[in-house]
């Protein structure tokens, strides 16, 4: 019997969480061929969500709780959920039904019979969104996607089911500051995207303001792309280019018209082209500094999906 994990992060969520539970249950009664177990991550919640998670625990042998000593963020609470995940299938999903549980059959269908690894979700539409947070994430992801070389989709979700295998090669992505959207598509594996309206919240309240979601928006740019560091770079050669066309211009003047101010042009030429040098010295160490980055986090060199050895081994 082929078993799921469902990996649930919850902070604050106790008016979602039995919404959640009822509709959950609906879905594994649909699904008998499958056993799951489902696990609930209380990240650092100030309200009465463990209780709740507790409660669950103790009538239904399915759900299993885990809780952060405090707030570590929805990143850290994906991970814990996938280190502790026993299943074959691992599903990661949200508590206030913006990822709807009824997709789950029709997910486990494509990876059971059709030859994906991953199926992941993105909304098609963003209705219902105050206007500057849409146009913000647009905005964001026409970015980052012009300097990093990992594909971010326009309205993912961290809404997927994968198989073992990519499961396995999520964990190894042990860094620390987690980008999910970015570490799905690093680790590569065939994915089959489906799309659906954007829901409302089931209950509750968003737990991402504005600000958050622009320091994630950081997170997502400084982890998946070293471009800005050699920004300085760029501008320093751009120093040093108009540096060298101010100095033709200068020296015409100057024989053409003599020298007015003395010393002027000299000057503007010595400190245009001196800070176009330091710019471009600046730029040279953040390439170093980049690599040093990138090592730091202690990525994988590859990422294997299947080998002769595997086989043997079944
Ligand atoms: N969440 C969490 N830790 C946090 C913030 C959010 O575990 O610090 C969980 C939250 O309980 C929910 C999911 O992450 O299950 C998505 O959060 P939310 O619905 O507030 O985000 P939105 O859907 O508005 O982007
Ligand atoms: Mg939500």
């Amino acid at each position: 019997m082929n078993k799921i994990s469902v990996v649930v992060p919850c902070f604050n969520e106790e008016e979602a969480l039995p919404v959640y539970y009822r509709e959950m249950c609906k879905i594994m009664k649909q699904m008998p061929e499958v056993e799951f177990e489902l696990l609930f991550i209380d990240d650092g919640s100030s309200d009465r969500t463990l209780e709740i998670l507790k409660g669950f625990h103790e009538t239904d042998a399915r759900c299993e709780y885990f809780s952060f000593s405090r707030n570590f963020g929805k990143e850290a609470a994906i991970y814990a959920g996938l280190q502790n995940a026993a299943g074959d299938y691992v599903a990661t999903m949200d508590v206030d039904m913006q990822d709807p549980p009824g997709l789950l059959p029709e997910m486990y269908r494509l990876l059971t019979e059709e030859d994906y690894d991953s199926v992941a979700t993105r909304r098609s539409t963003r209705a219902g969104e105050p206007k500057l947070r849409s146009f913000l994430s647009e905005n964001f992801y026409k970015f980052i996607n012009r300097i990093s070389k990992t594909e971010i989709v326009n309205g993912a979700r961290d809404y997927r089911l994968m198989k073992r295998k990519m499961v396995n090669a999520v964990l190894e992505m042990s860094e620390y500051n987690r980008f999910s959207k970015g570490i799905f598509e690093w680790v590569g594996f065939r994915t089959k995207w489906l799309e659906f309206q954007n829901i409302e919240r089931s209950a509750g309240q968003t737990k991402w303001s504005v600000k958050k979601l622009f320091l994630y928006s950081l997170e997502g740019i400084t982890g998946f792309s070293v471009a800005p560091l050699s920004l300085a770079a760029v501008v320093g050669v751009g120093f040093c280019l108009l540096a060298f066309f101010i100095i033709l211009f200068v020296i015409v003047r100057k024989l053409i018209w003599g020298d007015p101010v003395s010393g002027w042009p000299s000057l503007v030429c010595i400190i245009f082209f001196v800070s176009g040098i330091q710019l471009f010295c600046t730029g040279i160490v953040g390439q170093y500094l980049s690599k040093t980055y990138l090592e730091t986090k202690h990525r994988p060199i590859f990422i294997l999906k299947d080998s002769s050895e595997d086989e043997e081994g079944k």
